[in-house]
């Protein structure tokens, strides 16, 4: 069987690689539907007992669990680092976004799932109580990518605890080692057992959708699209969070040296597999030299490595063996179209998955590189005339998930930021909004369905009910009940006409036998 292909069907075995030099690091087993649902059927019975032990408990909970993140943050780094290829500083800095996740939800979840009274705006309901009361979903199925292995599986689980829910974590075949690891932990504190994981590849992951009560998904829009479908089927809710092609604008006036380092690291950053990656930067055509130049000396600067655990290289390997076939073609489709390259441009010559972080120029809208997720360590600039045709440009994608925009001070970077079509935009910075767990973060178009973060990251995995009670002491019968008699009709259209017309012209009541 050749190194790289992942599943071995017919033992039913995952081979986990190491990026950095294509070696194996496990064989797992896979775990297939039948699994898959016996798991599903062990947290559901869990979960009734994890949701009546209230808020407060759970919170206990959540904060032991963090404590024990923190705890084993380098131990998690390093599996991260051997099944993902990340250099040492961007495997424990992913992390930390865990333990804010719980720190925040531990603040605001009192508030998101405790129940809110409505007072009804019309007079003639005032006689009721309105109650909202939130419940969880039994069971949520997070399905994640291999670029961020934690956060991206993870980061969704923790709400989801916290909103009373049992959850089911399915890893990306690629990366699934570190989750594992997590899911121990959480027994290893003595948790209720109400997080578990399945181990696989698509097969997996659709035998996860059709068990759970709600799929929070992140990956690619192709497997989206597959789960949306899947799960319609049950008219079980998603929440997508898809792909991007996140443009990166620079205007006249913008601070130059910021810009470029912000597009280097935007571009560079897990190697460029972030979802919120740069992809694609337009650049005002009186700075593009000056911007280009120092982006070139920037990017010829990085260091390439596996570092372990010393922390001295900045660039990894590419996580993915299939992933490095698309940046490939996109570079060669580019440069067969014309495009230059200023640096890099070809896999390393080495064992593994590695891509010489790469620049492109002279790039345009027919250059698969502009317009489709590239997901790898290469930054394309083009020139733009002005102001408008950035946005223009910036706007011509299927995608939606993030921008960034340099202009000349942060007031008319926020006025270009309202006009970009993308869920997070950020001025003279990238990636920053989505790092913020008070803020909601999400895709348009193509990008995804749903949000991540904020009120909505958590109230999501629960399902919302309204519940009416008398306030004063009940009649036997009210007005609107049976029997209808014009009396009564005609009294209680008074009334509503009285409440509800705006202006005497439409005040009076006509006789019923006017009516139709
Ligand atoms: P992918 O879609 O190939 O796989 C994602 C997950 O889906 C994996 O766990 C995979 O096993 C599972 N899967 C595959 N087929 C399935 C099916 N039929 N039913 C159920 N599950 C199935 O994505 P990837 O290559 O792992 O990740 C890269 C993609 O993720 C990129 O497009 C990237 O932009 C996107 N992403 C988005 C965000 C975001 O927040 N919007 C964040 C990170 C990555």
């Amino acid at each position: 069987m050749p190194v790289n292909t992942l599943i071995d069907t017919e033992k039913g075995l995952l081979h986990v690689l190491r990026p950095a030099d294509g070696t194996l690091i496990e064989d797992l087993v896979v775990d297939d539907a039948a699994r898959v649902a016996a798991k599903a059927n062990q947290l559901r019975d869990a979960q009734p007992e994890w949701e009546a032990m209230g808020l407060e408990a759970r919170t206990r909970w959540m904060e032991r669990y963090r404590d024990w993140l923190l705890d084993h943050t380098h131990e998690l780094a390093g599996i991260m680092q051997e099944e993902a290829g990340k250099v040492r500083t961007e495997a424990v800095l992913e992390q930390s976004w865990l333990h804010d996740i719980i720190n925040t939800y531990s603040r605001k979840a009192p508030a998101l799932l405790g129940d809110k009274r409505v007072k009804p705006g019309s007079p003639l309901l005032l006689g009721k109580r309105f109650t909202l009361v939130r419940r969880p979903h039994p069971l949520v199925g997070v399905i994640g990518p291999w670029n961020f292995p934690m956060v991206l599986c993870l980061g969704d689980g923790l709400p989801a605890l916290f909103a009373g829910c049992a959850v089911l974590l399915k890893p990306s075949e690629v990366t699934p080692l570190a989750v594992r690891r997590a899911v121990e932990g959480w027994a290893e504190i003595g948790a209720p057992p109400v997080l578990d994981v399945v181990l696989g590849a698509g097969e997996t992951g659709a035998a996860l959708v059709d068990e759970v009560d709600y799929v929070q998904f992140t990956g690619s829009v192709a497997t989206g699209q597959k789960i949306a479908e899947r799960a319609s089927k049950t008219i079980t809710p998603v929440s997508l969070e898809l792909g991007g092609k996140d443009p990166f604008l620079v205007l006249e006036g913008a601070n130059l040296e910021r810009a470029a380092n912000c597009a280097v690291v935007g571009g560079f950053g897990n190697n460029g597999q972030v979802c919120i990656s740069t992809e694609r930067v337009y650049v005002q055509a009186s700075v593009y030299d000056e911007f280009v130049a120092k982006v070139a000396t920037k990017v010829k600067a990085l260091r390439s490595g596996y570092d372990g655990p010393e922390i001295d290289a900045d660039v990894g390997a590419m996580t993915s063996p299939a992933q490095i076939g698309i940046v490939e073609a996109h570079v060669n489709d580019a440069i067969a179209k014309g495009a230059t390259v200023l640096t890099g441009g070809r896999r390393e010559d080495k064992a593994g998955d590695w891509f010489q972080p790469t620049v492109v120029v002279d790039v345009d809208h027919t250059m698969r590189i502009m317009v489709e997720e590239t997901f790898g360590p290469v930054l394309p600039i083009m020139k733009v005339a002005d102001e408008a045709e950035a946005i223009r440009l910036a706007n011509d994608s299927e995608f939606g998930l993030a921008a960034s925009v340099f202009a000349s001070s942060p007031r008319e970077g926020e006025r270009i930021a309202r006009l970009l079509d993308a869920g997070t935009v950020n001025v003279d910075d990238y990636a920053i909004a989505a790092m913020c767990i008070d803020v909601p973060m999400g895709g348009w178009k193509k990008s995804g369905i749903g949000q991540r973060s904020a009120d909505y990251g958590l109230t999501k995995f629960t399902r919302q009910k309204t519940i009416s009670a008398p306030r004063v002491p009940t009649l036997d019968s009210e007005m609107w009940w049976f029997p209808y008699t014009p009396t009564k009709v005609g009294l209680v259209q008074k009334v509503m006409r009285f409440v509800n017309a705006r202006g005497r012209a439409r005040l009076g009541t006509p006789a019923l036998k006017d009516l139709s």
